[in-house]
């Protein structure tokens, strides 16, 4: 792998403690998506109409939803170990670090504005001028199709894709591997993100420390 001039990572079981922004919701709400997420995997639904279904549920369980009732739903929010020490050194090389998540833009901000990442885009709702939610704003980041957005990164920026390295822990995030580019996949989500990734023969690191991917980005220097 050559050295990166940038590295887009997913969020949610990447940079993020968590398992999905958009489950924490489920949880905070006492509601459930389990149908529909099979549905997603097997990709019958987009991502619009997850959020849709989503949306409608928590309204049925809950009537109107506030822009801190989401909020309140990443209380206990943590940053993966070693995201921070990760992502302070790629930014100390001049190396520049972006968040590209299909999750909840409420949360991908907090993480976001916790470790100073250079750039980041994440889905999320819309809300009417008193912070009521109208429901899902269109998607800016389809889960399948994150390429699209480290394409325009790499557009942006002058970036060849050989220099542009992508670090998920699910199958869809394989989609972040534009042409040229590199992929890790790390702390990888059930078998069959393994599966994928053994697949596509990327480099799979079985930690929750986001320092262990650091030999891999940089041609075999410890971190
Ligand atoms: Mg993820």
């Amino acid at each position: 792998m050559v050295r990166p001039l940038a590295v887009a990572f997913d969020c949610d079981g990447v940079l993020a403690d968590n398992g999905s922004s958009w489950q924490a919701i489920h949880d905070g709400f006492g509601t459930e998506n389990k149908q529909m997420f099979a549905k997603f995997i097997a990709q019958e639904i987009d991502d619009d109409e997850f959020m849709a279904d989503d949306v409608a549920k928590w309204m049925e369980a809950k009537g109107r939803i506030h822009k801190d009732d989401i909020a309140r739903c990443y209380g206990g929010i943590s940053l993966m170990p070693g995201a921070r020490e990760v992502v302070g050194r790629l930014q100390e090389r001049g190396v520049m670090v972006a968040i590209i998540s299909s999750g909840v833009d409420i949360f991908v901000g907090m993480i976001a504005a916790m470790l100073k990442v250079d750039d980041w885009v994440a889905n999320g709702f819309d809300w009417d001028e008193d912070g009521w939610m109208n429901g899902p704003a269109p998607s800016r980041v389809l889960s399948f199709e994150k390429g699209a957005m480290v394409d325009k990164l790499r557009r942006i920026n002058g970036f060849s894709s050989d220099r542009i390295v992508s670090v998920g822990d699910s199958g869809s995030d394989l989609s972040m591997m534009i042409e040229g580019s590199s992929f890790i996949g790390f702390n990888p989500t059930g078998t069959w993100s393994v599966d994928a990734f053994k697949e596509a023969g990327v480099p799979i690191v079985k930690s929750r420390d986001l320092r262990e991917i650091w030999p891999i980005l940089m041609d075999g220097e410890e971190f």
